[in-house]
């Protein structure tokens, strides 16, 4: 059994959604506990994707 990376339920008893971070495979029970880990570790902060012209 795997604990979701975010609220620490079983993922197998939902929808598991996996997510690979720093190396590491993080475990989530769906996409919504997935985007909550995003927001509360601001992992999508200041990593969207930036063309800057050289
Ligand atoms: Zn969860």
């Amino acid at each position: 059994m795997t604990d979701c990376a975010y609220c620490g339920c079983e993922v197998e008893a939902h929808d598991p959604v996996f997510a690979e971070h720093d190396g590491g495979t993080y475990p989530f029970c769906n996409w919504a506990c997935l985007t909550e880990y995003v927001d509360r570790e601001e992992l999508a902060t200041g990593t969207s994707c930036n063309w800057e012209p050289a």
